[in-house]
């Protein structure tokens, strides 16, 4: 079996997840010869052409898509800014809610938007109030998407926020180790109207204004940053959902060309690494990713980051029981985090049925705490939210689409001590 990296390889935004079958929306637009404009943001197109075959997703509108439309629809360009609102600002997902639109406009809306991208098949919440929210999609799959109440500020920000984690992909090809997302593989890329949906999603079912980001759900967003990217533009634009980009973390494995990619565009989002080892030797073991993009050029990448962004970088670092706990990495890490001002995010293993790690002992999670701290670093021991509604990333998704047939093997990874294949 070709190992996860080279099915998905680091720097490819990867297929459409269509497989075999025609091309999404959005990737039509950018045929040559499309008479309909696109403009360029970020350095992505955005599609502009609402008269897709496939009905476009709501959470995918823009200004211009919405206007453009209404126009078609012989209505003034004005209305397009009205459906806008009762999109992102309202979370109408019901064109009969939309009252300030005229009956026989929604009924043509309704031929060409989805309303409703994503469909709540659970939700789940534990007794600390962090929420589990398990979306079906188009084609059958599920991703999860979790809200987590204010905490202290785990990622530079303040701490009286309320974060959502949000999901990039259906599975993942990157296969870290210690992962529930990676199990089945990878499935397909998310659109940027799935990636938005689950936000404007999780804010209309929890009744709560959602205000801090995190991407750091299934699937590797720099994987998918194609999609990405317009979803940034959504969730960040005053007529979308108007979250600031400061407010917006961006978590990757380690894809060190698409971090500097990222570092171009102009946004002040926040970048955390999954680190998970402070050598090539231990992360090696932990993250197939690592064999591609070892720390060094990792690291390289992220001194043009620094370079272009004021904001302050995360490492997260999950602990292993003898496998990445050691007072030597620790050291390491130390050293690292200070030479590119880094905070730390220690988080206590968190148990993944299937795999065979377990988090270490208290006392030797604040030791390691004590050794970064000792080296004047920002570091912080987390307490996993969620711990009792199988809030390891991935886990809800696996059961749903054994359940419905979807997945009917999963690679389970090999203990740390063997190397990835
Ligand atoms: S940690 Fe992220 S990149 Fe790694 S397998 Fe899980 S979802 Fe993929």
């Amino acid at each position: 079996m070709p190992s996860p990296v080279a099915r998905h390889r680091p720097g490819d935004d990867g297929p459409s997840g269509h497989k075999g079958g025609k091309p999404r929306p959005a990737e039509r637009l950018q045929r040559p010869g499309n008479p309909w404009a696109t403009r360029r943001r970020f350095g992505v197109n955005l599609p502009i052409d609402p008269f897709a075959m496939e009905r476009l997703p709501a959470t995918e509108l823009t200004p211009a898509t919405a206007e453009a439309l209404m126009q078609d629809l012989q209505q003034p360009a004005w209305r397009g800014r009205q459906l806008l609102e009762w999109v992102y600002q309202r979370k109408a997902d019901d064109f009969d809610a939309m009252s300030n639109l005229p009956l026989a406009v929604r009924g043509r809306l309704r031929e060409r938007i989805d309303p409703r991208p994503l469909q709540l098949a659970r939700m789940q919440g534990s007794s600390d109030t962090t929420r589990k929210f398990l979306w079906r999609l188009h084609d059958g799959r599920y991703v999860e998407t979790v809200l987590i109440p204010a905490s202290p500020a785990l990622y530079g920000g303040r701490s009286d926020r309320l974060t959502l984690c949000v999901s990039s992909q259906v599975g993942c090809a990157y296969a870290c180790r210690f992962c529930a997302s990676g199990l089945a593989g990878f499935t397909r890329n998310l659109s940027t109207g799935e990636i938005v949906g689950q936000v404007v999603g999780a804010a209309r079912h929890s009744g709560q204004r959602i205000d801090n980001l995190v991407f750091m759900g299934m699937g590797e967003p720099l994987a998918n940053l194609g999609r990405l990217l317009p979803a940034l533009e959504i969730l960040n634009a005053s007529w979308g959902l108007g979250i600031g980009a400061r407010h917006m973390t961006i978590s990757t494995s380690g894809l060190a060309p698409q971090i500097e990619r990222l570092a171009q565009v102009p946004l002040q989002i926040r970048l955390a690494i999954s680190l998970h080892g402070a050598s090539n030797e231990v992360r090696d073991r932990i993250m197939p990713v690592n064999r591609r993009y070892p720390i060094e050029r990792l690291f390289e990448a992220l001194q043009v980051w620094r370079r272009h962004k004021n904001q302050k970088l995360t490492f997260e670092y999950i602990l292993i029981d003898q496998v990445n706990d050691g007072l030597d990495q620790a050291a390491l890490l130390g050293r690292q985090a200070r030479e590119l001002d880094a905070k730390v995010n220690l988080i206590p293993y968190n148990t993944v049925h299937g795999l065979p790690w377990e988090r270490p002992p208290l006392a030797r999670q604040e030791q390691f705490l004590s050794q970064l701290r000792k080296r004047g670093v920002s570091a912080t021991l987390r307490r996993e939210k969620g711990h009792d509604i199988d809030a390891a990333c991935g886990q809800l998704r696996l059961q749903e689409e054994t359940a419905d047939g979807l997945i009917t093997d999963t690679h389970c990874p090999q203990p740390a001590h063997n190397q990835p294949a």
